[in-house]
């Protein structure tokens, strides 16, 4: 049994991504080919934002947005504690301070209540300026945008959406990526749309901030490749992913994202009452990049996956270690460590095997596995 399985999917969409791939060998543009418009027209479509930049990976998306604002020494960013390590990666990065802000346990998202506390103690001790808020959308689940955005208004900050993990996600029908004043994602091969190798993207409404990141993207380009008016990168998609991901996105569309609720709503049928299942809430949608459950002890956790191993079902912990415990992290400022909700949730989580091609036999096989190993 497989974790993701990439290969079963590949084999469903053999056809048109070779096709794909061969049509960009045979054309020779390699780079910026007619395909990455292309993909970028479908994204900025389907996410709802008039501006989607395709570019190399997620972190470098993060980055791009992050240089797009100016934001660096001085400045203070707020990452949740409980996320992959690219979140605040970026922000250290750029030179700025990233504070780490507690989730909620039953979302694994940013906890409002705790990021107002963080940003008054930064304003109170005034070392650094609060600038950005680096939302996730952890495990597929938009984080809560509605009270995020009050928020960034009340403190006048900048709402950065991390939606690597994110896209297909919603609220009230509104998609993910379209949250942030800038939005990104990432299409490495795992994510909820996944292309055969490193990419990402980044979206807006912003004008001004659109075709900044177009310079920024291209080595700080101004009216040609060869007028440099800014320090940059090199951050581009390749044509031959942006190919793949056209393909893939037509079948996310149609029905990867339905199937995989589709899974997540049989998981929650067999394994709820059992241990705690994820929660979705009320006019919230997930993309599913996670299906992960909570046990009740680091102990509990450690056997059922062993157990798991053992009867052939993989599983993985996301994440073990959080941000302010990472070895880089220790001794930065805003690091207090206190963020117990993280700290719990990193000992007591586990993601079980999850993609749109799981079978009803697998999920049943799963589920009866782990109610044998509990009871
Ligand atoms: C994967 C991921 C990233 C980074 O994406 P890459 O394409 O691997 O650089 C950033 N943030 C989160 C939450 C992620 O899961």
């Amino acid at each position: 049994m497989e974790f993701r399985d990439l290969k079963h999917q590949y084999k469903v969409l053999k056809g048109d991504i070779d096709n794909a791939m061969f049509e960009v060998a045979a054309s020779s543009a390699y780079i910026m080919g007619t395909p990455v418009k292309a993909l970028e027209a479908e994204l900025s479509e389907y996410v709802g934002a008039k501006h989607c930049l395709t570019c190399g990976n997620g972190t470098d998306a993060l980055t791009l947005a992050l240089m797009a604002w100016g934001i660096g020494p001085g400045d203070a960013v707020f990452v949740p504690d409980f996320t992959f390590f690219s979140s605040s990666e970026v922000v250290s990065f750029v030179g700025a301070t990233p504070v780490f802000v507690d989730v909620c346990e039953e979302t694994f998202n940013i906890d409002s209540s705790d990021l107002e506390k963080k940003i008054e103690e930064v304003k109170r001790d005034g070392k650094f300026v609060p600038k950005v808020i680096i939302a996730v959308d952890l495990f597929g689940l938009p984080a809560n945008y509605p009270e995020l955005r009050n928020i960034a208004d009340k403190f006048g900050l900048l709402i950065l959406e991390d939606g690597a993990q994110g896209f297909g996600g919603s609220i009230n029908g509104k998609r993910s990526c379209s949250f942030g004043d800038i939005s990104t994602t990432s299409f490495f091969p795992a994510k909820p749309l996944g292309c055969y190798g490193d990419g990402g993207a980044l979206f807006t409404d912003n004008d001004e901030w659109a075709g900044l990141l177009e310079s920024l993207r291209v080595h700080g380009k101004g009216t040609f490749k060869y007028d440099n008016v800014r320090i940059g990168m090199n951050s581009r998609l390749d044509t031959i992913q942006a190919a793949i991901l056209s393909v893939k996105l037509d079948a996310f569309k149609k029905y990867e994202l339905d199937a995989v609720n589709e899974v997540a709503y049989k998981y929650g049928e067999r394994l709820s009452g059992v241990i705690k299942t994820p929660v979705v809430p009320e006019g919230f949608y997930s993309s599913w990049a996670q299906y992960t459950i909570r046990l009740n002890s680091k102990e509990q956790r450690d056997k059922l996956q062993t157990s798991l191993k053992e009867a052939g079902i993989p599983s993985m912990v996301y994440y073990p270690v959080p941000m302010h415990s990472q070895a880089v992290y220790r001794e930065s400022d805003y690091n207090k460590g206190d963020c117990p909700v993280s700290s719990k949730l990193c000992d007591t989580v586990l993601s079980l095997p999850m993609h749109p091609y799981l079978k009803t036999d697998e999920i049943d096989m799963i589920s009866m596995t782990i109610k044998n190993i509990l009871r």
